[in-house]
């Protein structure tokens, strides 16, 4: 990405970037496959969900404590993309901040079970998947918010996080309830 002049505006990402800095000291991110531990974990996910989960690299940005660690495909989106995952993972972000790492990585990791009936981690991505729907219904409108209903659905359904909530019906609830929300306190058409 080329650097913009000091009289270019900071694309979306670069500026939400530094409020996050500025609301979370010490914030670092880390390209993911450059830390051991995550290269571990993503081989020790696609294990135990049966090469469910295989883009934990690849396309998956995760946060812990105060580091996001960018996945490969990092570099590949659009300025746009990035702000809406850096959306989402400002939620953990401030997850961790509430909550400290050791409830966080009991909430996330292990209740009420690590994988099938994950309440904690459902519950602690819900909210921030919220927080995606409504940085994309800002930015690019109901309509482009309605459209990740599918595949949001999958990421609580299926294997991407260990089949946290597999109740289609319940999580289509949350969503359509979110995105209704949404429709109501933001200027989004
Ligand atoms: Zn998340």
């Amino acid at each position: 990405m080329p650097t913009p002049s000091p009289s270019e505006p900071l694309p979306i990402d670069e500026r939400f970037l530094r409020t996050l800095e500025e609301n979370f000291p010490g914030l670092r991110m880390i390209a993911k496959e450059e830390s051991a531990l995550q290269r571990w974990i993503g081989r020790l996910l696609w294990v135990i969900t049966l090469g469910g989960q295989n883009a934990y690299l690849e396309d998956y940005t995760t946060v812990f404590g105060k580091t996001i660690y960018t996945p490969r495909s990092w570099s590949k989106r659009s300025p746009e993309e990035r702000y809406f995952t850096l959306r989402h993972e400002a939620v953990h972000l401030e997850q961790f901040k509430r909550l400290g790492k050791f409830k966080m990585a009991f909430l996330y990791g292990i209740w009420i079970l690590p994988m099938g009936l994950a309440w904690g981690r459902a519950r602690l991505e819900w909210e921030a998947y919220a927080e995606t729907l409504r940085a994309v219904a800002e930015i690019k409108g109901l309509e482009a918010a309605a459209s990740l209903r599918e595949h949001i659905v999958k990421q609580f359904v299926g294997p991407a996080y260990g089949w946290m909530w597999p109740f289609r019906r319940a999580v289509e609830k949350w969503f359509d309830e979110e995105l209704e929300r949404i429709r109501k306190t933001t200027k989004a058409s």
